[in-house]
């Protein structure tokens, strides 16, 4: 005998998943299936409102709707109001089930409102279908991949039944991939900075160093940051990363000051997302003190767009930063919407030209012409000006004839290790 929910008399979660790999083993090719998902809208307002009591008829009430479904297999109650369903396609498409049963749900909910049953809250069914072509997959893949269209489907009021998409699943499988990256690398201490030097035009000499962010998996290979920084920036995971860079980084130059060793100014990039957090500056600030690392080899790239929605506070931040003698770098210029309107009082020391921008622009001579007026542009208007992800001699010589003083890029060195690092500054200690 299977266990089944004494409430409902579904399958529990644990009796469905072995009753449906029954019965797609035992599948002779007649049947094409579904898994399905539901829940009811708003069932926590409904518990509240009407009590337990009511809240169970309705979810009886639910069930016995879905037992005498005509496409329903089996159907399990995981929880609360949480239903499962497996459903035979049979003949119809996943786009036809999907319409049917946007109907038919919509009926089970006018029927009940109609017989004056909990219309002082306004519910519905969520629902979601998830095609099974795949018979080699596990039962709990498709509750998984079904339930996950539903909650993406969450927050839409069209009561559309939705159909899993398999581009949608993979950003999520990929987000979920990410954070147990970096939360197993946070804890084993596999989150690594690399340097990249950053060159004078005028006398060829390192005058300062990027660091830049890399995790290691598990199995010792290198995940770069356009995989992981936008997935920890939506988890609000990317402080944590960013003060263990920073950490990190400070420590090695400690090490080094310690070592005798003549260090150079050192730019750590920071999320934008970490400027809404009012311990942002205090934390940069407690990090430096630790380490007791001089402010002047401290600066702080913060990417262009920060500058763009223009809020007092942000500017406020980075503004009491500069006041503790860290300097600002405002990062990735012309890749976005550059604005001109707030370069006159935007808070910061150094402006990096985005590689894209200038690369593009160095083709045509009328590009040529507004990079080399953006360069003496801004350094009239007092900032410092690097340009970025430098790769060939000809760049090179064409930003320096433009009045470039400053160049970073994979012409110069490449993003390096520390200890490699360390060697290059030896050589100009
Ligand atoms: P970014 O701050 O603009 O960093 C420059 C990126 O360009 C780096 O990529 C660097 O390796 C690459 N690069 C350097 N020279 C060249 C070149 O000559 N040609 C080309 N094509 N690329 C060059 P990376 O290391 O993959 O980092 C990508 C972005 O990830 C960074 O862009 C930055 O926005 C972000 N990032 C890196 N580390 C951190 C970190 O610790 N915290 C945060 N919040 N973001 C980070
Ligand atoms: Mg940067
Ligand atoms: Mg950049």
């Amino acid at each position: 005998m299977k266990e089944m929910d004494s409430l409902t008399g579904s399958y529990t979660l644990k009796s469905f998943i072995e009753k449906c790999s029954e019965i797609l083993q035992n599948d002779d090719g007649q049947h094409t299936y579904a898994m399905a998902s539901m829940d009811i809208s708003n069932f926590r307002f409904i518990n509240d409102f009407y009590g337990m009591d009511e809240a169970d008829q309705l979810v009886v009430a639910f069930s016995d709707y879905l037992k005498n479904y005509k496409r329903t297999v089996v159907q399990a109650r995981v929880v609360g109001d949480q239903f499962r369903i497996l459903m035979y396609l049979d003949g119809i498409s996943i786009n036809e089930l999907a319409e049917e049963l946007t109907d038919s749900n919509g009926r089970f909910c006018k029927d009940m409102q109609l017989q004056g049953k909990y219309s002082d809250v306004a519910w519905f069914i969520y629902s979601a279908v998830y095609e099974i072509t795949d018979k080699t997959l596990s039962v709990r893949t498709y509750i998984d991949k079904s339930h996950y269209a539903k909650k993406l489907a969450k927050g839409n009021l069209d009561r559309k039944c939705a159909i899993y998409d398999e581009s949608q699943y993979k950003d999520y499988s990929h987000t979920i991939d990410m954070i147990k990256l970096f939360e197993d690398a946070y804890a084993n201490d596999r989150i690594y900075v690399e340097f990249q030097p950053k060159y004078s035009m005028i006398t060829g000499e390192i005058i300062g160093a990027e660091v830049l962010g890399r995790i290691y998996d598990d199995k010792g290979q290198k995940v770069m940051p356009g995989e992981f920084i936008p997935v920890l920036e939506k988890a609000r995971l990317i402080s944590k990363f960013d003060m263990a860079v920073m950490n990190k980084t400070f420590e090695y130059m400690r090490k080094w000051l310690d070592e005798g060793i003549k260090v150079v100014p050192v730019s750590v990039n920071v999320s934008r997302v970490q400027l809404f957090d009012d311990t942002f500056v205090n934390r940069i600030i407690k990090a430096r003190e630790k380490y007791d690392i001089p402010e002047e080899l401290v600066e702080i790239e913060i990417t262009e767009s920060v500058f763009l929605d223009e809020t007092d506070e942000k500017f406020q931040s980075i503004g009491e930063l500069r006041k503790q003698g860290v300097r600002i770098d405002l990062d990735d210029f012309g890749s976005g919407y550059s604005s001109l309107n707030i370069m006159g009082y935007v808070p910061a020391d150094i402006i990096k030209l985005d590689c894209g921008f200038v690369r593009k622009s160095l083709k045509t001579d009328a590009g040529k012409t507004i990079v080399e007026c953006v360069i003496n542009m801004l350094k009239r208007a007092g900032f410092e000006v690097i340009c970025e992800g430098i790769e060939t001699e000809d760049e090179a010589r064409q930003i320096a004839d433009f009045g470039c003083l400053m160049a970073q890029g994979f012409y110069f060195d490449r993003p390096m290790p520390p200890e490699n690092f360390q060697r290059k500054l030896l050589k100009y200690s």
